[in-house]
């Protein structure tokens, strides 16, 4: 007998949603569930004040990809909001990402060639060959200026770990720039969503069938029987129960304030780099829509050891975890009826256009042969 769905779709974050989507253009029937009360996954937006608040951390859209763009853009325009985040250290503001006005800032440097110079003269004095941790890699990339002003102190809080005893492979990169151009992303298309994210989400789930507040492993039996096949976008670890055991993260907690002016910080993302401070930025969410409210709702970002009982939001990649990782992806290719994909069923630290490209591959595969 014929199961009463195609797919059971656990999660309606960006994966799960438009993986929803695609199938249910495709002529298949989808039930989504969610065990949050609201759908959207970690883009959800939260109206306070008029102001869509990011409740789970500033979601900034920019991708290279301009048939991604479009995808985005057929279920809610984006406006032309460009992050060019500041940073406060040692009691002065800053330009980031790090760039000629960062330079001029710092150290008063008018060229590029001045610049340049600056931080080569660095280098050479920090730098080391083989760099072993954070710390040496970055003073080998950018020099101990830069490194005590913007990385050192942000990084340790960010982690909760030394920066020497930090892989080096989190910042594999980090950009330099040698123009006037405060833009923190490379990307040709950038923006958020007029409206909010929520009106994205909803665009992918319109007409669909949403549970929420509905946790899949609350009767797994009961809804395993529900579809043929389900698309899983929740942690990997959990869905084998456990079985190998935890994969670690990096949690969050977010402080959310009302504030009786229409204008707290002037931009819509603060980074507050210096360990005098326990939050590593500030959010002023009104500024992502150019909101002319009297009010405004900032959001202090403070970051937090995880347990299994909070929220999940970085996954430390270590070689540990990574390994461990390993072993369920094993596991989940010996699932022949599920499909996984996002966040946290990929252990990913996943940018959303990634999330979104991921979902329409792997739905396109799916439907193509199923
Ligand atoms: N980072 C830093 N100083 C900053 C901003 C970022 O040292 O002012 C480093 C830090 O190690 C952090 C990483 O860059 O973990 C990535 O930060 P970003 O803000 O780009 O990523 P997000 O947390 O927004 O995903």
């Amino acid at each position: 007998m014929k199961n009463e769905y195609d797919y059971l779709i656990v999660g309606s974050g960006l994966f799960g949603s438009v993986f929803a989507y695609e199938a249910t253009k495709a002529g298949k029937k989808c039930l989504v569930i969610d065990k949050r009360e609201h759908i959207g996954g970690n883009v959800h937006c939260e109206n306070i004040e008029g102001i869509n608040v990011h409740k789970y951390g500033a979601h900034i859209f920019h991708t290279n990809d301009k048939t991604l763009w479009n995808y985005v853009n057929q279920f809610v325009e984006f406006n032309n909001f460009t992050n060019s985040p500041m940073s406060l250290s040692k009691g002065k503001l800053y330009n980031l990402p790090f760039n000629m006005n960062t330079f001029y800032q710092l150290w008063g440097t008018k060229t590029p060639q001045e610049a340049k110079a600056k931080i080569d003269e660095q280098i050479a004095i920090y730098g080391v060959e083989n760099p072993k941790n954070l710390e040496e890699q970055a003073l080998s990339l950018v020099g101990k200026d830069i490194y005590d002003h913007f990385i050192k102190e942000y990084t340790e809080k960010q982690w909760g770990r030394k920066a020497t005893e930090l892989p080096a492979f989190i910042i594999k990169r980090l950009p330099v720039r040698f123009t006037f151009d405060n833009n923190y992303f490379n990307d040709t298309y950038q923006g958020i969503p007029i409206g909010g994210y929520n009106k994205l989400i909803e665009g992918l789930l319109e007409g669909i069938e949403v549970a929420t507040k509905t946790d899949y492993f609350s009767d797994r039996e009961k809804f395993n029987k529900l579809s043929d096949k389900i698309v899983y976008s929740g942690k990997i670890d959990e869905y084998f129960d456990y079985k190998l055991g935890v994969l670690e993260y990096r949690s969050l907690h977010f402080e959310n304030e009302i504030l009786e002016t229409d204008n707290f910080q002037g931009n819509a993302v603060v980074n507050y780099n210096d360990a005098d401070y326990d939050y590593t930025r500030i959010i002023e969410h009104k500024h992502f829509e150019f909101g002319k409210q009297n009010k405004t709702v900032i959001t202090k970002e403070y970051p937090q050891e995880w347990n299994p009982g909070k929220e999940a939001f970085y996954p430390i990649n270590d070689a540990k975890n990574q390994s461990l990782f390993d072993e369920y992806k094993k596991l989940s290719l010996e699932e022949k009826n599920v499909i996984f994909g996002g966040r946290l069923s990929e252990y990913k630290y996943y940018d959303m256009h990634q999330v979104i490209a991921l979902a329409l591959t792997r739905s396109k595969k799916e439907l193509e042969n199923g």
